[in-house]
């Protein structure tokens, strides 16, 4: 079996665990060692060797794949806007309301930043929303915060974060956990961070290393 496109042999090997609703989960493991994979398998985008992914004792790999995307929130490591209003890269269904979307942005600390980069005095907040934006308007961290935004306002029950805060400052950084904690209390929540520090109140962790499972068990116990 392959995955990927360039069909290299499978990079995930035995990496089988199952999780409840509302748990939160760590994965930790150095650069390269499968934390990004584990996600995309998850999604139903590549295959795992040998392994499965339970929530709620649900079989992820028997499920549709869409119907699998459509019901996770997903924070990828590279936070992707398009060339397009700040709306419609917020909020691309046109679901929500300015109210809703400009408290999001506010959720995260972006709004007024966002309101500054549009100029005038006070803008309208139509007029911030509805500004045109291209891949250099924000910053690394500040996307981040745009996608946390966007996370905010997205329905579903299970949340994964991959590296959440990688560009921005310890403040931001700080700001962000209490968002997420805050926001997604009662979400399963699947985070990926490089150091074990940052996943100290969660509930269980999957260490990965060169694609496998090597360790898992609650953060004090690793
Ligand atoms: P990091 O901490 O740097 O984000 P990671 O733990 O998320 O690392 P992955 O991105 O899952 O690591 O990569 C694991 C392995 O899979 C690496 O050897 C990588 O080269 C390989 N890999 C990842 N994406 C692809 C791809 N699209 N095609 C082929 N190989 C890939
Ligand atoms: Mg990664």
């Amino acid at each position: 079996m392959f995955d990927y496109e360039d069909n290299r042999p499978l990079i995930l090997k035995n990496v089988s665990f199952s999780l409840r609703g509302g748990q939160k989960v760590g994965i930790i493991g150095r650069t390269g060692s499968g934390k990004s994979s584990t996600v995309q398998a998850i999604l139903q985008m590549i295959n795992i060797k040998g392994g499965r992914i339970l929530i709620d004792n649900v079989d992820l790999a028997t499920l549709a794949g869409s119907v699998v995307r459509e019901q996770i929130i997903t924070l990828t490591q590279d936070p992707f806007l398009f060339p397009s209003s700040i709306r419609s890269n917020i909020d691309p269904l046109g679901t929500y309301n300015d109210e809703d979307i400009s408290v999001a942005l506010e959720k995260v600390k972006l709004w007024d930043i966002l309101c500054n980069k549009v100029g005038g005095n006070n803008p309208d907040t139509k007029d911030v929303l509805d500004t045109c934006i291209d891949a250099g308007f924000l910053s690394h961290g500040q996307r981040q915060l745009f996608c946390l935004a966007r996370a905010i306002l997205k329905p579903g029950k299970v949340l994964i974060l991959d590296e959440p805060t990688s560009s921005v400052d310890a403040k931001t950084d700080a700001q962000m956990q209490g968002v997420i904690r805050n926001e997604f209390g009662g979400h399963t929540i699947i985070m990926i961070a490089h150091r074990l520090s940052s996943l100290l109140d969660f509930d269980h962790i999957l260490m990965l290393d060169q694609g496998s499972l090597v360790e898992t068990g609650h953060p004090t116990e690793l």
